[in-house]
């Protein structure tokens, strides 16, 4: 059956209840996705049924949850199409991920004068990690400018990579601006300088399907609870010859072959980087939630998504005085925008009274502020339930604040 919103928002409890009495508008997916009753039922069936500690237990009940959590991993595996399911490491979300690979991969590879090459839209999550590194190693970021749509500069980011440049660490989609960014070219660029890549997946995985042998990248991560499942879990993928010469990041039970006091040796990967108990519940929600949207199709999704964001466009553009920051040519899910001469924080204060949930302020992506001299931006973000009329419910929002200043 073809893939239909209307249909699909059923799945989704929380369009139940009311917000200040109204219906609610949901267009902050990009902060946090909603949860379809799947993932929830599944969670709670786990609980009921299956939880116990995982690898440890001869009984069955830890066969069970192991079965369960290790499931997810070929889920997860699958879903990126990686080659083999020891290559997913689970981590809290994006975040770990990131920070993870700079504290094995990174503080291994990069040394004194090397450098990171990032872009000028990334997140405050695949920034600062860099920065630390970089300061701890006498290294340097550098940043590969954006143009005024928010569109990466690809010819300057291949000038940026150098013979110092020992990572490029580079978001697929920007939460800020919903540019979605050439990675395969990007890749193809680094790799011919001989430089290994990190994308950052945590705004692509839910719009669209993601193959990372077709993308060539090295390490892939992302967040559960922006693609349905729950907070709390995320998902690292790197290449096996990568995860192997990583040293340990964190350290303790389960990351360990032996352990004695003169030295401990290490297990194997992926369980070498899941030091302590994991968020087990959370990693079966997760499998839950790949499930769900592999079971209505990630095409189906990004079809029903690029339709409502190209509506979602011009409607915007009707409202006077309005100003969308980041229209590159190649965009998902992100509508980021300023009103003329009214805050975006008492943008989503008028728009709450109306029951529509929309992000304000710097999206923790502070130098595309800076870049399109701003100091923040109300944003709305598209996910797979929203319709036609959440976005003509903003666009009269919008009318009622222009309205409320114009008093
Ligand atoms: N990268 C991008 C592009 C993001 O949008 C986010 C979340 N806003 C993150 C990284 C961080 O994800 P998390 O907070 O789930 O670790």
């Amino acid at each position: 059956m073809a893939f239909n919103a209307e249909i699909a928002r059923k799945d989704f409890p929380i369009f139940e209840e009311k917000m200040r009495g109204k219906p609610l508008v949901f267009l902050d997916s990009a902060a946090s996705a909603q949860k379809p009753r799947a993932v929830i039922d599944a969670m709670a069936r786990f609980y009921s049924t299956s939880y116990a500690n995982i690898h440890r237990g001869v009984y069955e009940l830890s066969e069970r949850a192991t079965g369960a959590f290790e499931g997810t991993r070929e889920k997860a595996r699958a879903f990126l199409n990686a080659p083999e399911a020891r290559e997913i490491v689970f981590v809290r979300g994006t975040t770990e991920a990131i920070n993870l690979v700079a504290a094995t991969f990174g503080r291994t590879h990069i040394g004194a004068d090397d450098e990171v090459l990032i872009t000028h839209m990334e997140h405050h999550s695949n920034i600062v990690p860099w920065q630390l590194l970089c300061e701890e190693k006498g290294a340097r970021l550098r940043v590969a400018p954006i143009d005024d749509r928010g569109a990466l500069d690809v010819e300057a980011f291949g000038k940026l990579l150098t013979p110092r440049t020992k990572l490029a660490a580079i978001s697929h989609v920007s939460n800020a601006l919903g540019t979605v960014n050439p990675v395969s070219e990007l890749v193809e660029l680094a790799h011919a300088a001989g430089v290994p890549v990190l994308i950052d997946g945590a705004q692509a995985v839910p719009h669209q399907a993601v193959d990372v042998q077709a993308l060539g990248c090295d390490f892939y991560a992302f967040s559960s609870h922006k693609v349905f499942g729950p907070s709390g879990v995320g998902v690292l993928w790197g290449k096996a010859e990568h995860l192997e010469a990583m040293p340990p990041y964190q350290s303790g039970g389960e990351m360990i072959l032996t352990v004695s006091f003169e030295g401990s040796t290490w297990n194997e990967i992926p369980h070498k980087f899941e030091a302590g108990t994991p968020d087990i519940g959370g990693v079966v929600g997760l499998g839950a939630a790949l499930d769900y949207v592999t079971g209505l199709g990630l095409d189906a999704i990004s079809a029903h998504e690029s339709e409502l964001l190209a509506y979602a466009s011009q409607a915007l553009e009707t409202v006077r005085g309005l100003r969308l920051i980041g229209t590159a040519p190649h965009k998902a899910s992100v509508l980021s925008f300023v009103l003329d001469g009214i805050h975006p924080h008492d943008i989503g204060t008028i728009l709450d009274q109306e029951g529509i949930a929309v992000r304000t302020g710097h999206h923790c992506a502070q130098p595309v502020m800076q870049r399109f001299d701003v100091p923040a931006t109300a944003r709305a973000s598209l996910a797979l339930y929203n319709t036609r009329a959440d976005v003509d419910a903003l666009v009269a929002g919008l009318e009622r604040v222009r309205g409320v200043f114009a008093r």
